[in-house]
């Protein structure tokens, strides 16, 4: 290319021409079309030789038509992945976000605002935080508490558990630098708080659960005299899971609370699925101890309802979050805030393991200001009442059966006289026929149903239809 050529090529890829702009045209009113479907299909997966097949390569080194590019997605690339919020998606977590939060998405992204300084992101940081205040509140953690909007889970997971391990070491005055730290959680635990552990070269101490799969399975006093001098030392966090991934389950969190201040240590507590969930009157009460919590964390793109990804990490008090995670640079002192009472909100980078970020809370923020947070527990106990109606309509059942009494909207039961090869069969034609997409779980190594409802449009009827087309 010619020096002339290279800088209208260069110019043209910043530039809104006509054909750009047929593209803005339809992307908008493809966006709009796919909020408005109700239910989207369910779509299927594909396999890479099928896409390979279909698609082929798409990245050359010259241009091509947006419009021509789009279509392969629309065509192709979409139909292969599987619809989260069609309302009989009830595999793994799904989620179903908002007309508003999809729609706000849509608004930040055009926006690219950078959401990991206040210096750079204020007004963003300023709305994230009200959402955060809201979702502190419902813990009932005191005013001192603040957080930032992960990528999921699995982020904040880690990043709580590095800040309290960061205490842990801080407390010690050294006398801890070069010791493994200890986490202590229960089997029911998500994965991803044994990936932590594993990332910060951490052991894993499993808390015992009771005969309802909740955790201490045992009097805080006998969990703590298990633990040698030395390994009691070593625990820098307890950490309770407010319903678990498989089966929904919420630990006696008040007695997990008791058991992290017995061993003088950091309580987080995982809601990644299940804190969700206390917003609405009628759960509240299974969550009593979380207000003792000195970090949790809810996505709110799994059950409350905003687009991924969402992940809010809610800090007691942020100082020990900014203390373990704050990274220094010469280029980025400019950021540093000292605390000495500036008019100035915490840089959202400085409490969790990353830097840049997306304001990924400003959709869930949008959406929580337009419907105002009635609508949210309104929406809340509609999917509960959903799940509570699934779990009669099991127990009224003669070909069905609970094989753990649901607390949230986690509904594992087994079809009497099917082996895995059955269930495995049922999952894949009701996929096909895009019906459903329910795959199968296992618990204690038997092979059994899970369905976990977390949108306010899977009704009554769709349950009714699943449960029979099991006959
Ligand atoms: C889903 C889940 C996670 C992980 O969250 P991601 O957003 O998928 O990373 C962690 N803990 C629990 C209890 C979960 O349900």
């Amino acid at each position: 290319m010619s020096g002339a050529e290279s800088a209208a090529a260069a110019e043209a890829m910043h530039a809104l021409d006509s054909r750009m702009l047929a593209f803005a045209d339809a992307a908008l009113s493809y966006s709009l079309d796919r909020v408005r479907l109700d239910p989207p299909p369910l779509d299927d997966t594909s396999t890479l030789s099928e896409l390979v097949a279909t698609v082929g390569d798409t990245v050359r080194s010259g241009p091509r038509d947006p419009l021509e590019v789009f279509a392969l997605f629309t065509e192709h690339l979409a139909p292969a992945c599987i619809s989260v919020d069609h309302p009989l998606f009830l595999s793994f977590v799904p989620g179903a976000p908002t007309e508003a939060s999809v729609l706000f998405d849509l608004v930040v992204s055009a926006s690219n605002i950078y959401g990991g300084s206040w210096l750079e992101g204020a007004g963003a940081v300023y709305a994230e935080n009200q959402a955060l205040r809201w979702l502190a509140d419902l813990a009932g953690l005191p005013p001192s508490a603040g957080g930032v909007f992960v990528a999921g889970g699995t982020a904040g997971n880690l990043s709580a558990l590095v800040a309290a391990r960061s205490r842990w070491r801080r407390r010690a005055g050294g006398s801890m630098d070069r010791v493994r730290p200890i986490v202590v959680a229960s089997a029911g635990a998500h994965s991803s708080v044994v990936q932590a552990t594993r990332v910060m070269d951490a052991d894993v101490v499993d808390l015992p659960t009771d005969e309802r799969r909740r955790a201490p399975g045992r009097p805080v006093a006998e969990v703590v005299a298990a633990l040698s001098d030395e390994d009691r030392r070593r625990v820098c966090a307890v950490v309770a899971t407010a319903g678990t991934t498989n089966l929904g389950v919420i630990d006696d969190l008040t007695a997990c609370a008791d058991l992290a201040a017995a061993l003088d240590t950091w309580f987080h507590v995982d809601g990644a699925y299940g804190a969700a969930a206390l917003c609405a009157q009628s759960a509240r009460p299974l969550f009593v101890g979380i207000e003792r919590a000195d970090s949790l964390i809810v996505d709110p793109h799994k059950w409350l309802f905003a687009p991924y990804d969402c992940c809010a990490l809610v800090y007691r008090d942020t100082l020990e979050a900014r203390l373990a995670h704050t990274q220094h640079a010469e280029y980025l002192e400019v950021l540093d805030q000292d605390g000495s009472g500036a008019d100035e909100g915490w840089n959202p980078a400085d409490l969790a393991h990353h830097l840049s970020r997306r304001a990924r809370g400003l959709p869930f923020w949008f959406s929580l200001a337009v419907h105002g947070t009635d609508a949210y527990a309104a929406a809340m106990e509609r999917t509960l009442e959903v799940s509570r109606f699934a779990a009669d309509e099991i127990r009224r059942s003669d070909h069905v059966e609970l094989v753990v009494e649901p607390a949230l909207s986690i509904l594992v039961f087994r079809r009497l006289g099917w082996a895995t090869a059955d269930y495995e069969r049922w999952s894949a034609r009701m996929l096909e026929e895009g019906r459903a997409f329910v795959v199968p779980t296992s618990h204690d190594g038997e092979t059994v149903l899970r369905a976990c409802i977390v949108n306010p449009r899977t009704s009554e009827a769709h349950m009714s239809d699943l449960i029979e087309s099991l006959r």
